[in-house]
């Protein structure tokens, strides 16, 4: 089986969140179970250089783009066994970072039509091509449409998954007329429109031969109004088609035992745990302390993510013996928000704005909890990280939370974590107060994490089900 990963990023060649790890650990997975995978990506300034300096040439073509044809470079690269191949043009890709441009549109179009121009360039054509989010959903739409004449390109299936309802790639429908050059008839309501403008997210769940999303609640909460960002309807009509499928982590990438930015390596010894703990709380020039609970948050910092429930949460939260550490980047307001209560709390918190590898699993292996109160979570890696690292998570249920996190239940001795349902301030302090209750009870702890340590959250189930939804598409 010949599978064909389209993103716009992937590990180890460039991150901005979870889906970088999943299109970079997957095709590892898969290749385990015999399939063949590359992955297509742009080819972004950030990749790193030595990365960079090793690609090949396989072909130079023009794309067409409306009006405009464009310079389009297709290099290939392996690494770590995984082969990619790069979409070069640097006017689009060689920027300072991924995403937020005002030409976002033109950037994937561009990016969707070099992957179709280049599939007939490679020695044979894949089986699936897979695309990942909204930067890659007007693929499928192409396929169908435009290149279902090209010989070869009928018998290519398409998944379509999605990583995050929230951000849809929606513009004008004059801008994506021109880009596509596509008539009215492209813009009806089974097609691309969206509330009077166009959508690159609903092309793709319109026009993939299968969809998917990365946890089962995920693929449930998606089809109602109050999960499904104006495409329940759509998603509903197409629940026959949909697979929730839970994502994983590559446990070699993130292995407490190897990974060589911690102070100590670890397995399941607490004691040696605690000495990350303390090698952090020295290196954020907090209290050392062996006896604090220390929670960590490693995060993008937007809404979803929970932050207006611990904005509210902080001064009562701050109020008890515990310590806690912030790693994140993303919206201003919640910056502000964490600095204003660092003034206050210098002694019990810390803070790292930016994206930081090294740091973030310094966090995931010093901290005794994991906070995560997400307003919805598609699937979540952090708290498959916290749990590898033996950080116990405090998760709101929704989406792969639900999936991957149980509540500990002090009668049956279940549970490898701490969860509650109601998105408010008053429901996770709750729970964080349960936590630290049992964190001061040794016995009651130490058997929640070896809960936790009973699971390596590895790919493995999950490949396997990729590869059953790939032969049902192809046989
Ligand atoms: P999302 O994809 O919604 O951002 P996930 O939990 O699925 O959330 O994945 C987030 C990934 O990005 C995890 O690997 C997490 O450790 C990492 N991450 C998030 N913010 C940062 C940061 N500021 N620095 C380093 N890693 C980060």
């Amino acid at each position: 089986m010949r599978v064909m990963f389209a993103a716009s990023e992937a590990m180890p060649l460039v991150k901005t969140g979870g889906l970088a790890d999943v299109a970079g650990a997957l095709p590892k997975a898969l290749a385990k179970q015999g399939a063949e995978v590359t992955v297509v990506l742009p080819k972004y300034g950030e990749i790193p250089q030595a990365i960079a300096d090793a690609v090949t040439t396989i072909a130079v073509m023009e794309v067409r783009l409306g009006w405009r044809t464009q310079y389009c470079g297709v290099q290939e690269v392996t690494v770590d066994g995984v082969r990619f191949i790069l979409i070069d043009n640097e006017f689009y890709f060689k920027r300072g970072y991924l995403y937020g441009y005002g030409d976002e549109a033109e950037r994937f179009a561009f990016f969707s039509f070099a992957v179709l121009e280049m599939l007939d360039k490679l020695d044979r054509l894949p089986d699936i091509l897979h695309c990942h989010d909204w930067q890659t959903g007007l693929i499928p739409f192409l396929l169908k449409t435009r290149y279902a004449n090209r010989p070869g390109y009928r018998d290519i299936r398409t998944v379509f998954t999605i990583h995050n309802l929230q951000y849809q790639g929606v513009f004008s429908r004059e801008l994506l007329q021109d880009l596509l050059s596509t008539g009215d008839d492209s813009f009806t309501q089974d097609s691309l429109e969206f509330y009077g403008a166009a959508s690159c997210m609903k092309a793709g769940l319109r026009f993939a031969d299968k969809l998917s999303t990365v946890s089962y609640t995920y693929a449930h909460e998606i089809q109602s109004e109050e999960y499904g960002e104006k495409l329940d309807g759509v998603i509903r009509q197409r629940a026959q088609d949909l697979w929730g499928i839970l994502n994983g982590i590559d446990t070699d990438v993130y292995d407490p035992m190897s990974d060589p930015h911690l102070a100590v390596n670890y397995r399941n010894s607490l004691e040696k745990k605690l000495q990350n703990k303390l090698a952090l709380q020295r290196e954020l020039g907090l209290p050392e302390r062996e006896d604090v609970p220390l929670v960590g948050i490693v995060s993008r910092l937007t809404q979803q993510k929970g932050f207006d429930l611990i904005a509210e949460a902080l001064p009562e939260l701050m109020e008890l013996d515990v310590q806690l550490v912030v790693l994140g980047s993303g919206e201003p307001g919640i910056e502000a928000m964490l600095r204003d209560a660092l003034l206050a709390n210098r002694d019990k918190m810390a803070l790292w704005f930016g994206f930081n590898e090294g740091l973030a699993r310094r966090i995931y292996a010093a901290s005794d909890m994991y906070l995560m109160p997400s307003r919805f979570e598609p699937c979540g890696l952090s708290q498959l990280i916290a749990l590898r690292y033996r950080s116990v998570p405090i998760v709101r249920e929704t989406g792969g939370l639900k999936d991957t996190v149980a509540p500990y239940n002090e009668y049956t001795g279940t549970g490898n974590g701490f969860t509650f349902g109601p998105p408010t301030a008053h429901d996770m302090l709750y729970t964080i107060r349960r936590a630290l209750a049992f964190y001061g009870d040794r016995e009651h702890w130490e058997r929640i994490v070896a809960n936790g340590a009973k699971k390596d959250y590895g790919w493995e189930s999950s490949a396997k089900l990729y590869c059953k939804l790939y032969r049902e598409l192809v046989s």
